[in-house]
């Protein structure tokens, strides 16, 4: 089967995954439902704030409870979930009731998959009667050349949703990758993901111990992680095996569900950029409100173009209104540019 070219380095053999696809219309949540693994892989990406912590995301929102999760699905219109860990199987009744929740509110065609690193048969029917629809397996390194001892041949044969494998393209574990990807295909799974592996803040120094290196200064990829998964995919040419480049990841995925969250979000003074980000002027003082009415009436800007955010302490007021006059005003004035996740992340801040 010929590779086909998906953009940004991203290449697939055949059929890709449904929740891939959800992924990369930028339209599926990332429900993160605890950070507890006992898997210890090298490669770990996930931040030390919540490696080993029982703490729970949605994208960037740290949440308390299962409404604020439907509430974050519900801010960007998802139309499917992600949920990641650590492993997801070590809080099954979180993980059981975030899928069961996610179903009722959305319907069963709110496509959810789960990644874990677990080969639990028992816990995949228990997560496949609750309504998931798509499981990926992460096995860790040392099994790789093990499957067939796992029991993912059974679970493969008594599910009715979805199984793949999900692994990163390690250069160096090249033939422990091939003998996984045979063993598997012969088991008759539905999909193999194969991930660019990326150095991150968490996993630095164990990437360096181990002699990887940065593809280029560009980006956070591995050298020789792209080629390697591009020998695996001419050598199963006939296997369906999708390989994901760190920079589809962000300059397609991440910032699709920017734009689809920013168009959802932003308020009538924000300007929303092609990269989703948002632009907004920024005003404070030491009383707000009559600032505002100084704005109002000196300026005469329209109330639905400014906003005071009591939590922050300071006025949102239209980019193009406040480059216009701040210097005429007795405020400290900026132009921003945030992200429009939950955490407002703040990409740059311009004093005007
Ligand atoms: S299984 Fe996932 S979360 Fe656990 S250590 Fe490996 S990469 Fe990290």
């Amino acid at each position: 089967m010929a590779i086909k070219r998906l953009g940004s380095g991203s290449s697939a053999n055949g059929k890709i995954a449904k929740g891939c696809e959800h992924c990369m219309n930028g339209s599926k949540m990332v429900l993160f439902v605890t950070g507890k693994c006992g898997t210890g892989c090298f490669y770990c990406p996930v931040s030390d704030e919540k490696m080993g912590r029982d703490v729970t995301y949605a994208n960037e929102k740290r949440i308390m409870s299962m409404d604020e999760m439907i509430a974050e699905a519900e801010s960007m219109d998802a139309t499917g979930t992600g949920i990641t860990g650590g492993d997801p199987l070590l809080n099954m009744e979180r993980t059981l009731s975030a899928i069961k929740m996610l179903k009722e509110r959305f319907g069963r065609g709110h496509h959810i998959h789960l990644y874990t690193s677990s080969i639990d048969f028992e816990k995949a029917m228990r997560l496949e009667a609750a309504g998931l629809d798509e499981m990926r397996f992460h096995p860790p390194v040392l099994v790789w050349e093990h499957i067939d001892d796992t029991d993912l041949g059974k679970i493969i044969s008594a599910a009715e949703m979805d199984v793949g494998i999900e692994v990163p393209s390690l250069p160096d574990h090249a033939p422990q990758l091939e003998k996984l990807i045979g063993d598997v295909a012969k088991m008759g799974i539905d999909f193999i993901n194969v991930n660019e592996l990326e150095f991150s803040e968490s996993n630095w120094e164990m990437m360096g111990a181990r002699r990887y290196e940065l593809k280029d200064g560009a980006s956070s990829a591995v050298l020789d992680s792209d080629k390697t998964a591009k020998r695996l995919m001419k050598k199963f040419s006939d296997v369906d095996i999708h390989f994901c480049s760190s920079s589809f990841k962000d300059s397609v995925q991440l910032r699709k569900r920017l734009i689809r969250m920013a168009e959802r979000t932003a308020k009538e003074y924000d300007v929303v950029t092609e990269d989703g980000t948002v632009l907004k002027g920024l005003i404070y003082a030491d009383d707000l409100e009559a600032a505002a009415g100084l704005l109002r009436d000196e300026y005469d800007v329209p109330d639905e173009l400014m906003f005071i955010d009591p939590v922050r302490k300071r006025m949102e007021i239209a980019s193009w209104i406040i480059e216009e006059i701040a210097s005429e005003l007795p405020f400290k004035c900026y132009i921003v540019e945030e992200y429009p996740t939950a955490d407002r992340l703040e990409v740059e801040r311009t004093p005007l």
